[in-house]
This record gives C-alpha cells, structure tokens and sequence, in this order.
C-alpha cells in the first residue's frame, strides 16, 4: 500500500489484498517459514492444499482445526502490521520476527480461548500440523 502504488514490503507489484497475503515476497517468505515450523512444505491462502488433506483425515479434530485457522489469522494479521509498520514508522520488519509474533500469539489464543491448558511453550516451538496433538 505504497502511497505510489507499489508494496513497500517487497519493492514488487501493485499492492492490493492478493498481493499482500499472498503474491508479495515478504509474505511468501512468512507462510514458507510457518510451513517449515509446522512440518509441511506448503501453506498460507495460496497453498493450502496439504494442510487441507491433513484436517481432513482428522473429521473430528476441531482444536487442530481451530489452530490451522488461528495460524492463518495470526499471520494475515502480522503481515498487514507489518506493512503498516513500513508505511506509517519507516520500519522494515524482519520476516523471523513476524514468525515469532505468530507463534506468541497463536499460542496465547490456544492456551485461553481452546482450552488446551496442557500445550506447554517448548512442545509449541516444534508443533507439527501432522503429529497433532501436541
Ligand atoms: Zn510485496
């Protein structure tokens, strides 16, 4: 959302929603590294092809259905911060930073709002979307 039109995220194309979350490098970069921390080699709103197959071998497992939308909510929502934070503070965000600000976030929503009171910071770190639960 370059006032000239183009991503200050990635010096790419246009900016627009598509771009944002899903064309613009940094934000290719972000689900590539949150695929690797989850164990599969594709993820984000362009490519949920894997973690699809996955939630549905697992009909009745809402709270790793409830995670993989958390995940995915959690980095939309630390893309477009980070976006604001180029615009508005002339910040360039780090695309690790933005991983760890997912995984703090999604975890504190899990521990609080899906009751998985036994999901402990270090199992965290090396969640995986195939060995679920944790
Ligand atoms: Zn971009």
């Amino acid at each position: 959302m370059g006032r000239g039109g183009g991503c200050l995220l990635c010096v790419g194309a246009d900016e627009f929603s598509v771009h944002l979350f899903m064309l613009c490098l940094f934000a290719s970069m972000v689900w590539e590294r949150v695929a690797e921390w989850g164990g599969v080699s594709i993820f984000g709103p362009n490519g949920l092809r894997e973690v699809k197959e996955i939630t549905k071998e697992e009909v009745g497992n809402n709270k790793l259905k409830m995670t993989v939308c958390a995940i995915v909510m959690a980095t939309c929502w630390y893309i477009w911060l980070a976006q604001n934070d180029r615009i508005f503070n002339g910040i360039l965000v780090v695309v690790r930073n933005v991983v760890d600000k997912v995984k703090v976030q999604v975890f504190a929503w899990l521990k609080s709002r899906a009751k998985l009171v036994d999901l402990v910071w270090h199992k965290w770190c090396n969640f995986s979307f195939v060995n679920f639960p944790l």
